[in-house]
């Protein structure tokens, strides 16, 4: 059992009788307690607030002062009125509950399939006979009458993916840990990822029918992970199930409504419907088929699907078993017949008037990505976080770290975070040992976060998740370096680096001379290629003669932006006339490079 301790409310001064009674005890008491505190008072005597409190709280109580009640309430009512300015956006009439949409994450092999089973069969109502074959990426479960939306692809891996994507689907995320295995590194990870998503967790303690299962143990993994759980004065639920013996399974149940009541999910049945894409293939016979969560709004059959670059009206409409619909509204998982090209998990969809006007959307939202390309701010790099930070865009730095060893790993997070300040805050989504991996990469892609090894190295899947996900990697082997970095980023110190890289490397082969032009040096590309807007390095032998930047780019006296290995050429470096075949010209160009 919990000890906490019952509130009662004293104002400045009270008297002895009016405490006692506050209490529930004799006064008698009350007298005695003051007496072994040095305080002489009889019953009818005022004692002042500091004095009631040192005696409340000897007896077992916790005091509030009428003031402190008043800035509570205040505080209260600044939040719903926050909200109710949320909300007025929509038409606060039609707004309606929904159900929740829970996802599951957890390391693998915890059970998190074996759950997701155990709930189909057990309290998901089949319709039709036969009961439930289809597997569209989601499915509802009942409990109490009320509607609970599963996605039905587990792990942390799918869920950041689609938030990077922009989609925010889930409402609840319910973290499996197995009673034998305890915390594991992908239930941190899953952790940091249901954390960086501002989504609240649930722990369903799986496999307590077997008899390695270690429950306290677990409990206690999970308090040093951060998730306290509430039978410990901490405010996460963690419930004991069995996947296989089908136990706890209505508790958990139980907690997701409880969590989803003080969430209060809630949309607009009537506005124009929106959602996210859960899955979507090819099926033999049936065409692209879509599985869609509708978030807002009433999707219907007939209705103009548009995703991205592809579009077309639902010729049909399938509930989660497989069962034909007209119409779906917020949080209903259904999957569609009639797009004419296959989106992506995470995409969102909207609908429009007609085909043609999905065409026509679709072109202007071409044409103004392509006049927007600087406009938009990009991912968040050390290098202009400051400038982000001054345009009002954040105030928060996320950073996700790595590091070699648990021991570099704690220093390092714990200084970081000390560099918050007033107007600043760095926040660590995530800190674990071992390799950048692709999990980091898409975390920090969702979250708009920064990754900081030290003594680490992206893996080759990471490296190239990062280039196209633009997600900024730094590394470190000296750890005052990496603080510095940070530090300047914050105070915007830190001055961009810029590197040649070498595009290209061409011999010389004859030297010609252009009156009013000088010489031109007719080359032979050997490697890579030239560019009219490069820069050039004249080597002979050994020794570097000239850098400069190129001038002219000529081939079969066409002037060219470009030439490739294998072709010749004439250029001239601006600058420099004294070419001799048998010299290399080397190609490079000045790149910001990430750090
Ligand atoms: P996932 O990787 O998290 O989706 O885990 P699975 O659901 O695939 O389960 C992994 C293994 O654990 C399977 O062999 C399951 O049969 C087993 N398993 C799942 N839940 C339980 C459980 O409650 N008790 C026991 N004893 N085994 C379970």
């Amino acid at each position: 059992m919990t000890d906490t301790k019952m509130l009662i409310e004293i104002p400045d001064f009270v008297t002895v009788r009016d405490l006692a009674a506050a209490m529930d005890i004799s006064p008698i008491n009350v007298i005695k307690e003051l007496m072994s505190n040095g305080i002489m008072a009889n019953i009818n005597q005022e004692i002042d607030f500091d004095t009631a409190a040192i005696v409340a709280e000897e007896m077992g109580y916790e005091v509030v002062s009428p003031e402190t009640l008043a800035a509570e309430a205040e505080e209260e009512e600044t939040e719903q009125l926050a909200w109710r300015e949320v909300l007025a956006a929509e038409n606060a009439a039609d707004l309606s509950p929904r159900p929740p949409v829970v996802t599951m994450l957890g390391h693998v092999d915890h059970g998190k399939t074996s759950l997701l089973d155990v709930i189909r069969q057990t309290n998901v109502q089949s319709g039709e006979a036969g009961g439930i074959t289809q597997h569209i990426g989601a499915y509802q479960a009942q409990r109490e009458g009320k509607l609970i939306t599963f996605l039905d692809t587990p792990g942390h891996e799918a869920f950041t993916a689609m938030r990077a994507r922009g989609a925010q689907a889930t409402d609840i995320a319910i973290l499996v840990v197995a009673a034998d295995d305890g915390v594991m590194p992908q239930t941190r990870e899953a952790i940091a990822h249901a954390k960086a998503a501002h989504v609240p967790i649930i722990v369903a303690l799986n496999k307590i029918d077997l008899a390695t299962s270690n429950p306290p143990l677990v409990k206690q993994q999970l308090s040093e992970a951060g998730l306290v759980p509430d039978e410990w004065d901490g405010d996460t639920m963690v419930i004991p199930v069995s996947a296989k013996e089908k136990l706890g399974i209505d508790d958990l149940l139980e907690a997701i409504l409880l969590v989803a009541e003080d969430l209060d999910p809630q949309a607009n049945p009537k506005a124009d419907p929106t959602g996210t894409v859960l899955e979507a293939r090819k099926e033999k016979g049936r065409g692209i088929m879509v599985t869609l969560l509708v978030q807002n709004g009433t999707l219907k059959k007939g209705d103009t699907l548009l995703i991205g670059e592809h579009y077309g009206r639902i010729k049909v409409m399938y509930d989660f078993r497989g069962k034909i619909i007209k119409e779906a509204g917020p949080s209903t998982p259904v999957s569609v017949a009639g797009l004419n090209g296959i989106p992506e998990a995470g995409d969102q969809f909207k609908t429009a008037a007609s085909e043609k006007a999905a065409r026509k959307i679709i072109a202007e939202e071409a044409e103004a990505q392509r006049g927007q390309v600087s406009a938009r701010s990009g991912p968040v790099s050390l290098d202009d976080f400051f400038s982000r930070l001054q345009e009002g865009d954040t105030k928060t730095l996320n950073l996700i770290v790595k590091a070699d060893v648990q021991g570099s790993l704690e220093p390092i997070t714990n200084s970081l975070e000390k560099l918050s300040n007033e107007e600043v805050s760095v926040e660590i989504l995530h800190a674990s040992t071992g390799n950048i991996t692709e999990s980091d990469v898409m975390l920090a892609s969702a979250s708009d976060a920064i990754i900081m090894g030290f003594n680490v190295e992206a893996d080759a899947i990471a490296q190239a998740a990062a280039s196209s996900e633009q997600v900024e990697i730094n590394t470190y082997n000296i750890i005052y370096k990496l603080f510095e970095d940070v530090e300047k980023a914050l105070k915007g110190l830190l001055a961009p680096v810029y590197e040649d890289v070498v595009i290209g490397r061409a011999e010389v082969r004859q030297v010609f001379r252009i009156r009013g032009a000088g010489n031109i040096a007719g080359c032979y590309m050997r490697t890579g290629e030239a560019r009219r807007n490069a820069k050039a390095r004249v080597i002979r032998g050994s020794s570097l003669l000239y850098t400069g930047p190129v001038s002219s780019l000529k081939h079969l006296q066409e002037n060219v932006r470009e030439v490739k290995a294998g072709f010749e050429f004439g250029v001239n470096v601006s600058g420099w006339n004294d070419y001799k075949p048998g010299d290399f010209i080397e190609f490079f160009m000045t790149q910001r490079v990430d750090r």
